[in-house]
């Protein structure tokens, strides 16, 4: 099967690196043909694993292994796929690549395997995102989420409430076709209960996806404060809490230390600000202006402060950081102050009144309450309540829904209009359309799907 007449598409299916086993794919309608080129004209049982020896066009063997075929529409792209299985070496997948190429395939480029699965209806535009979400997931939590996304549970939030809003929709478009009816129709209590309805619907998904985000994506603090103040002591206790996952985040520049651990399943991504500091040197400069770009997408600002140093002022942001740390201020984040070291200024450790966090960095008192206060803060409410893996995209588009829904409930209460009740009502469903990409603009695909990586 090919029904959007595509090329067929080879690439190495297995991470980069040396392993005992390397898959390449092929995916397409010649992808049986371009197999047969390697492993020669022989009878390929569907599904079935066949020893064979892959060979070049000159007849030259390049390695062996195993070859199995999934014929369309039964595969993961809904078309004629091959699997080669080689050995794990990054030369010898290489060199079965070329040689799909010159038997007539094309390097598949990111995401494009699931692209397909998507364009043949394998799978919709959620379930393609979560199983990038799945692979790139960094807790258990996550890959639990993505994998239920996988399964469809969250499309199928999604398309409930889809269903909700038809129908809402039929009814308000019959009381517009039959004017002489319409003030029954609208002032029934049947509309304005059954839009209550699908708008509490529509807010219980939403504050759903969006535990599911925090799950994926987690937090991003940026610990500041005075030299000593015990920042990198803080970063290690919170670490030491659970065992401290050290990832290299994609995209981050050498100039920004990152770290990332979880709090009870939601990845808090630490940014360092050792390496603020004023400087004459260009490319010092250049590092600390990215530095702070970085820092500007940040969540919080944690604010770091020897208890010792007796009362603060936790608005005075001015007084608490050290000079080479002010442009902190116009980040414009929300800030939280912590006082540390309270084994030794002897202050109470745990939450005060002006809203600042007593602790000590050493022994780990009122460590609890800074954890439980940050997952406040990013509106995590713990490990069990994400059933489903989101991203931004799909929480931006369940708030166009529910602003549309919002907007539909004043056009019915404040002015009884059916038609602008009907247009809002139509924008909510289109928002809704396009978490699944049963309605989606060319240019969110090509975004979507350029942004995984090649081989998927
Ligand atoms: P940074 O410069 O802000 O990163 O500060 P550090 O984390 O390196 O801490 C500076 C010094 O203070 C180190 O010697 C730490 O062991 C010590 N320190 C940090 N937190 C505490 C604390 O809560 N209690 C005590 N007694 N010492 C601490």
């Amino acid at each position: 099967m090919n029904i959007h007449g595509q090329d067929t598409i080879v690439a190495i299916a297995t991470a980069p690196g040396r392993g005992g086993v390397g898959v390449v794919r092929l995916s397409g309608a010649r992808a049986l043909d371009i197999a047969r080129s390697l492993v020669g004209e022989r009878k390929l049982t569907p599904r079935m694993a066949h020893f064979a020896r892959f060979c070049d066009a000159q007849g030259e063997v390049l390695d062996e292994g195993l070859v199995i075929s999934f014929p369309a529409p039964h595969s993961f792209t809904g078309e004629d796929v091959v699997e080669l299985q080689g050995h794990g070496g990054p030369v010898i997948l290489d060199m079965l690549v070329a040689a799909c190429i010159a038997a007539g395939a094309r390097q598949a480029r990111a995401g494009e395997f699931s692209q397909r699965a998507f364009l043949n209806d394998r799978m919709d535009l959620t379930q393609a995102e979560a199983i990038a979400d799945l692979i790139d997931a960094g807790t258990a939590a996550s890959a639990r989420a993505a994998l239920h996304s996988l399964q469809g549970v969250f499309s199928e939030e999604v398309n409930t409430l889809v269903e909700a809003l038809i129908g809402l929709r039929i009814y308000v478009e019959a009381a517009i076709d039959f004017p002489e009816e319409e003030i029954d129709f609208l002032s029934d209590g049947r509309v304005a209960g059954d839009l209550r309805e699908v708008r509490a619907q529509c807010l219980r998904v939403l504050q759903e996806a969006n535990q599911g985000r925090l799950v994926r994506e987690g937090m991003t603090l940026v610990i500041a404060g005075k030299p000593n103040a015990g920042k990198s002591s803080l970063m290690n206790a919170l670490a030491g809490f659970d065992a401290a996952i050290v990832t290299d985040i994609a995209g981050t520049t050498r100039d920004v230390l990152r770290e990332s651990i979880q709090l009870d399943g939601m990845p808090l991504n630490l940014i360092d600000t050792a390496g603020l500091r004023d400087s004459a040197d260009v490319v010092e400069q250049e590092g600390i202006r990215r530095a702070y770009a970085e820092m500007r997408k940040a969540d919080r600002l944690l604010v770091m402060v020897d208890s010792r140093e007796g009362p603060v002022d936790p608005a005075d942001l001015h007084a608490l950081l050290p000079q080479s740390q002010q442009q902190l201020e116009n980040l414009d984040l929300p800030v939280t102050v912590v006082l540390n070291k309270a084994d030794l200024s002897g202050l109470n450790a745990g939450p005060r009144d002006d809203g600042t966090f007593v602790i000590s960095a050493a022994t780990g008192d009122g460590l609890p309450a800074l954890r439980d206060h940050l997952k406040a803060a990013a509106g995590y409410q713990g490990e069990g309540q994400s059933r489903f893996s989101a991203r931004r995209r799909h929480i931006t588009a369940l708030e166009e829904a529910l602003a549309a829904l919002d907007n539909g409930e004043q056009q019915l209460h404040g002015h009884a209009a059916g038609e602008l009740l009907a247009e809002d009502l139509r924008a909510a469903q289109k928002a809704l359309e396009e978490i699944t990409g049963a309605f989606t603009a060319d240019d969110l695909l090509g975004r979507i799907f350029s942004s995984f990586c090649i081989g998927k």
